[in-house]
This record gives structure tokens, sequence and C-alpha cells, in this order.
């Protein structure tokens, strides 16, 4: 039987933030607001446990974007300071405040929901972070001077907010970089230090999420600039094997990554993207679990963890739960052999 999780984020009901966007501006406020974000996570919560999904997450309904939920609430940043910056080596532009002093946590982050959500439900949690080099290029940088050393100090407070999370009953935390597929040379030079800063003494088992990002348009048209065949996964997978994260998630389903690439992660236990979050069709089992038998060929069956691409936030609601639905089903077509 496999197990079977997602990347994380899931939309966001109509009624409590704008559908279909990112950076979707909440329709709700005050306590209204802070209860419209519990009662969602208590929705996907259960739709994910129907679905058959094994390790679930509160589909991130608490922040308003995967980078900017945590730096929200870090000291040494000012909103008010907002710089036009290309982000995924210019990519596409992004608003995004800038550091000007000494990154510090004021306080535990994400303990609130995380401890929410680990009371309702009896599933092995997962809960996402988003990943020192990633943070590193969202935000512009006044104080620091480079890059590595802002991330190691993003990943001091990182690791300081996940061992709260993980004392919480956190199962598996996720980092996401997005940015290894970009910066492959900083990966290597100072990209799993950080991570590995992020990581320390944890007591959970940890992952890395990797992707191509949402399905946006900016990220579609980027792809088509790839090429044939993606090969970023393969300057940087024999370092990530060599590092010390349990687990690797990464874009399959629909992608012009070769299967053989996930060869490299021989060590690692491997979330396998078998649903496309840039379709707007929802998979069949049987296309899940094709991909599901193809990933087989390169590592073994107790590896793989069937999963999303990468997360589901910009995807309609009813779409998100079929794909969700088509994830439980195919993974256990695949486990009869089919
Ligand atoms: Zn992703």
């Amino acid at each position: 039987m496999y197990k079977t999780t997602i990347a994380g984020s899931l939309p966001k009901p109509g009624w409590l933030a704008e559908p279909e966007i990112l950076w979707a501006p909440w329709r709700l406020e005050g306590e209204d607001l802070e209860r419209g974000k519990r009662d969602a996570s208590l929705v996907w919560i259960s739709e994910q446990e129907a679905a058959g999904i094994d390790i679930v997450t509160n589909g991130e309904q608490f922040r308003e974007h995967f980078v900017h939920g945590f730096l929200k609430h870090i000291d040494g940043i000012d909103w008010n300071k907002m710089t036009t910056m290309g982000i995924r080596d210019n990519r596409y532009d992004a608003e995004v405040p800038t550091v000007t002093g000494k990154l510090a946590r004021r306080y535990k982050v994400h303990s609130d929901e995380v401890a929410f959500t680990r009371a309702h439900t009896k599933s092995e949690l997962k809960f996402t972070l988003p990943g020192p080099m990633t943070i590193c290029d969202t935000i512009a940088d006044e104080h620091y001077g480079n890059r590595a050393d802002m991330a190691m100090a993003f990943a001091e407070l990182l690791n300081q907010e996940a061992r709260d999370l993980a004392a919480l009953g956190v199962n598996l935390m996720q980092f996401d970089e997005p940015a290894f597929n970009v910066f492959t040379e900083d990966v290597k030079e100072w990209g799993i230090a950080a991570l590995h800063k992020a990581i320390e003494g944890l007591p959970c088992k940890t992952a890395v999420h990797i992707c191509y990002g949402y399905g946006i348009q900016e990220n579609i048209d980027w792809k088509k600039s790839l090429g044939s065949e993606w090969r970023q996964y393969e300057e940087i997978f024999p370092v990530i094997n060599e590092s010390r994260i349990d687990q690797v998630s990464l874009e399959c389903a629909n992608s012009k990554v070769p299967m053989s690439l996930i060869g490299l992660l021989k060590d690692k236990e491997v979330m396998v993207g078998v649903i496309d979050v840039a379709s707007f069709e929802a998979e069949t089992a049987e296309q899940v679990a094709a991909v599901i038998h193809e990933a087989g060929k390169y590592v073994s069956p107790e590896q793989i963890l069937p999963c999303t691409n990468c997360g589901m936030a910009p995807l309609p609601r009813d779409l998100a739960l079929k794909k969700l639905q088509a994830l439980g089903a195919g993974a256990r077509l695949a486990a009869k052999g089919k």
C-alpha cells in the first residue's frame, strides 16, 4: 500500500478569500476571519481523509502566501519598504518587503493553527514552512549583504519554529524550496547547509519540496523555455541524496522531467508528484497509477509516496477536490498492481 500526501496547500473556500488567485485577499476580518480559517481547515482535513490521503495538512488555510505567512511575524523586516523584485531569476515581478535589520522571531508563529489541526485529526500531520533559499528569493535585503548569510539567519528562525511545531505533534516537517530548481549552484554552495540548519534536532521526519512552481501563467511560460527535457533536478539530486533530509517532494505528472532522474534519490523517500496542478482537468485513477508505476522503475515501491506536483491553492475548489480523490484512488489502484 502506498502512503499518500499532498504538497501542502488547497484552495480557500470563496467565503474565506477571493478564489483562484495567489496572495488572495481575505473576505473576513477579526474574529470571523480566525474562525473562518479554522472552519476551512476542518473541511479540508475531512476531505483529505475521505479521499484516503494518509498524511494530511491543514491546506494552508491560515496563511495568505506560503512565504509571507511566516515572514509577517519576523523582526527585522520592514513591510512599509516594499520593493519590486524579479523573483525566481526574474521569472516574475513581486512586491516584496525588505530586510533592514537583524532577523529575530518574536513569538511562536504557527503554534495555534498546528495545535488546532493536531486536535482535529488522528492522521499523520504534515506542516510546511518556506525554505531558507526561497525566502531569500522572495525578500529584498538591505542588511545582510549576501544571500548565504541571510539564508542562515532565516534557517535559525525556521529551526526554532519547526522545533516548537514538532513538539505539538507534527509528524512531517516540509520546507518548500522551489528556488532550488533555479539557483542550482547555490544549492550546492549553501542551500543544503541552510536546510540542515533548519532541520537540526527535529524529532519528526523532514522533507524538502522542489518544484517548477504553481500552475500560474508565468510558470507555464517559463516551463516552455526549458526545452523538451527538464534536467534541473539532475544537478541537485546527488547533493540532496547525500543530505540529512528524509524525503524529497518533486514534480512528475505531466512534466518534462525524465522519470529516470529520481533514481538519483536512492537513499530517500520520494514524494512523487502524480497530480498536475496546472491542468484544469482532474486526473483519472488510471493516469495516477501509471505515473506511480513509472516511478517504480527507478526507486523501490517502499520509497514512493504519491503526492501532488505542487500546492493546489490557486485551483477552483471543486477541481482540487476531484484531484485529491484521484490521488487516493490512483494510489489504491497502483497498490493492486494495476
Ligand atoms: Zn511547489
